[in-house]
């Protein structure tokens, strides 16, 4: 029955009832952590081979010692592999070094300090820098342009992406240079951009010309399904509409390999391509090619990529389902709560009673679950409604996230309780 229909004495009852299983909670002692989609251990070990390479054998398919500096763009081989996985020629691709964040972060500040192709001035001399922030959406995001004083204005996610209507309106103000996007399998609701929306994205007038979509796909290949969900060609369609050097595509094998120790891409138009290449070459000499080499030899081509998420699918689909099989359980018949059942990537996002996602949060800590700080997948750490919780299932074992999700229900249910009690 929902909490909405029922009479003040049943919930008191129920409130009676969590509190009860709370106080059994705090006293189990419990350390648990929903905070980070960090993979866990035994995803780690699919990809142990790497710590074998490149043995002696540390040249290249070219013939080049790895051990040297040189080679801005990266391994050939590993470009191919992941170019067509990103929807970008191999040689428009850039194979970096362990964090595609570092990427993005250096793709802001060369904006702010020199401008993109196409800029009039840098982005820093502008009165107001702006860009479009899909929420809920990734935290260390926002939190770049936190960093630099970029104006974030929240865009509504939906199912198929970013509220196009919303954003169409928005880039008509030449203070909108930028937005922020994960196409599939979004952080944190696994949101899918469709085609259409990608088509609209790459068709809209804007009126910066320098406006660039950052399409982070972090989650391209991390499928939890059978079936492998392409992402929409966000290049192609830009070319087609004139408007090549629109998007900036991102990727890395964090989560594929080893996430601290993977390999981060950029892909963009040739132009594009050009521009990166002419002011990374001036902070760094080359990227690390032995991890490169050693990467090239784990995933030769797509699909050894493919075959590899395997792996992780078969690992993370269970722990997936079993958030699913616990929030149903014990939040489905209250009415009380809705979440995500992403088909990929690494979190599941969960919407509590308005005015509560704060209070399930500090409950949970007190009784020794960490989860992502409410309002963390929101511009400035801020939830209008304050509902949003993000769940990352991945790094935790099968009986630590049982019991982290189990003791998060209580929460939301003692918390919605409170709330109606207090009403
Ligand atoms: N983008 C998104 C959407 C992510 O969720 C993450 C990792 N949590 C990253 C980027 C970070 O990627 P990298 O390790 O390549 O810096």
């Amino acid at each position: 029955m929902s909490l909405q229909s029922r009479s003040a004495d049943e919930i008191r009852t129920l409130h009676a009832e969590m509190e009860q299983a709370y106080a059994a909670l705090q006293q189990a002692g419990l350390t648990l952590d929903l905070t980070r989609g960090k993979p866990s251990p035994d995803q780690l070990d699919l990809a142990s081979a790497l710590l074998e390479e490149p043995g002696q054998d540390f040249r290249d398919s070219a013939g080049t010692d790895t051990r040297n500096y040189g080679g801005l763009v990266g391994n050939a081989d590993l470009r191919a592999t992941f170019g067509p996985l990103m929807g970008v020629p191999p040689e428009q691709v850039v194979a970096g070094d362990n964090a595609s964040l570092a990427i993005m972060h250096d793709l802001v500040v060369f904006g702010l300090l020199k401008g993109v192709v196409g800029s009039p001035r840098p982005w820093g001399e502008e009165d107001e820098v702006v860009f479009l922030c899909p929420a809920p959406g990734y935290d260390r995001h926002f939190a770049i342009c936190e960093q630099y004083g970029i104006t974030m204005r929240a865009i509504e996610m939906h199912d198929d992406g970013p509220d196009v209507e919303a954003v169409r309106r928005e880039v008509a103000d030449p203070a909108v240079k930028g937005m922020w996007i994960v196409p599939t399998y979004a952080n944190p609701t696994g949101a899918v951009v469709s085609d259409e929306v990608a088509t609209a994205l790459a068709q809209m007038p804007t009126a910066a010309p320098d406006f660039r979509i950052f399409w982070d796909n972090a989650y391209a290949v991390h499928h939890l399904t059978e079936e492998r969900t392409p992402t929409a060609d966000i290049l192609g369609l830009c070319e087609r509409a004139g408007h090549g050097d629109r998007p900036f595509v991102l990727a890395s094998t964090s989560k594929i390999t080893f996430a601290g120790s993977g390999v981060s891409f950029f892909g963009a138009s040739a132009d594009n391509v050009a521009w990166y290449t002419g002011l990374i070459g001036k902070r760094t000499i080359g990227p690390d090619k032995v991890n490169h080499l050693r990467h090239a030899r784990l995933l030769p081509d797509a699909e050894a990529v493919h075959a590899h998420m395997d792996g992780h699918r078969a690992i993370l689909a269970p722990k997936f389902a079993a958030v699913q099989e616990i929030l149903q359980d014990r939040l489905g018949g209250h009415d009380v709560a809705t979440w995500t059942d992403p088909a990929g990537g690494y979190f599941v996002s969960l919407d509590v009673p308005d005015g509560t996602a704060s209070r399930v949060v500090a409950l949970a800590k007190e009784a020794g679950i960490a989860l992502t700080p409410a309002g963390a997948s929101f511009p400035h750490g801020h939830d209008p409604r304050d509902r949003n919780i993000r769940i990352a299932p991945s790094f935790p074992s099968m009986a630590d996230l049982r019991a982290a999700m189990e003791g998060l229900a209580t929460c939301v249910l003692l918390a919605a309780t409170e709330q109606r009690l207090d009403a």
